[in-house]
């Protein structure tokens, strides 16, 4: 089994024998977006399970909107920089807790440097970042695991001549074997911290299988300090699925367990519709408790029995159950507000 040194992220610890903290990325450019909608939302995807919250940051026109998101405190941000260093010099004087950059696209070397004596000097956190897609110009062709693992040691090295310590590294790939291999073989030979994640891995159902595969072989290994299950959907379903996966596996517990049948020709209620719409706000409540979503009277009535609240629909009305005792029924247009009153009185 491999273990990691602790490496602070604002007031996330990584490493040690800290809980696996769930990363998301924000969807939106930081200079377009409305900073109380952005605020807002951080607040939904904190209370749904999220620990660390990373953003684009691309020019300058992003640091009035990232000052005020970074000292909101809501949850640590890091900004992500590719390129220009001088975009990491900015986000890190904005007040983040953390910088992802590839040194291998920031060129010269002393630039670099920059961004780690300026990271070092307000204690912050710095995460080499490396992706099978983008690898150093000339190793085409090569084993893409060695050379990531290669180039990562090679910059790690370099931080530690700097006497920077505070350093977590990610060896992504869209490959699920790739991205085992090169976060096995760097464990092997370095216990900093690793976020993990399986790179564009497709939408909701192909990013979720293919994570889910990748990270339990690498937690089992002992492998795994932070995660990000990357999705072309919805940020607030990243999070969703991350604290799925990790409860899945028995790395966290609590909070709100959903259970909902799939539908078939007997429902009578929507709970397809229905749970899309209620979802994110249920998985946000701060409470352990099961809630099922029921479409029909064959299985409602006996899923109701082993959950907290449940509703399902018979006939034309949406009944409500509590602790398994029918508690009343209403129309469907109020279930959505029924239900949040029930689960509000346990
Ligand atoms: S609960 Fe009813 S609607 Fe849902 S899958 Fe079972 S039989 Fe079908």
């Amino acid at each position: 089994m491999f273990s990691s040194k602790v490496v602070k992220v604002g007031n996330v610890a990584l490493g040690g024998s800290n809980p696996i903290a769930v990363q998301t990325m924000y969807d939106s450019q930081i200079a377009e977006c409305d900073v109380d909608q952005v605020l807002h939302r951080m607040r939904l995807l904190k209370a749904m399970g999220c620990d660390i919250i990373r953003f684009s940051y691309v020019s300058s026109a992003d640091r009035d909107n990232f000052r005020r998101i970074c000292s909101a405190g809501i949850m640590p941000v890091v900004a992500d920089i590719h390129f220009d260093y001088r975009m990491a010099l900015e986000a890190i004087e904005c007040g983040c807790d953390k910088v992802r950059i590839n040194p291998g696209n920031i060129g010269a070397r002393w630039k670099t440097e920059e961004v780690v004596r300026a990271a070092m000097d307000r204690g912050l956190a710095i995460r080499i970042g490396l992706n099978s897609g983008s690898l150093p110009r000339g190793h085409e062709g090569c084993d893409k695991a060695s050379v990531m693992v290669d180039s990562a040691l090679e910059y790690v090295d370099w931080f530690t001549s700097w006497g920077f310590s505070n350093t977590v590294v990610s060896l992504k790939s869209s490959d699920i074997d790739t991205t085992i291999e090169a976060n096995s073989r760097f464990k092997k030979q370095c216990d900093i911290p690793v976020h993990l994640g399986v790179t564009e891995a497709g939408g909701v159902v192909s990013s979720c299988i293919r994570s889910t595969y990748a990270f339990s072989r690498l937690f089992d290994l002992g492998i795994g300090d932070t995660m990000r299950v990357s999705i072309t959907g919805s940020i607030e379903d990243e999070v969703h699925a991350a604290v799925e996966i990790l409860r899945a596996m028995g790395y966290r517990k609590g909070g709100v367990r959903i259970v909902s049948c799939p539908r078939c020709g007997r429902h009578s209620f929507d709970s397809q519709g229905f749970l899309s719409r209620v979802e994110n706000r249920l998985l946000a409540l701060d409470k352990d408790i099961t809630v099922a979503i029921m479409g029909c009277q064959v299985n409602g009535p006996g899923e109701a029995k082993n959950a907290d609240v449940a509703i399902t629909g018979i006939g034309n009305k949406v009944f409500l159950y509590l602790h398994g005792q029918l508690y009343g029924d209403v129309d469907v247009q109020n279930a959505e507000a029924e239900l949040f009153d029930l689960i509000g009185k346990l």
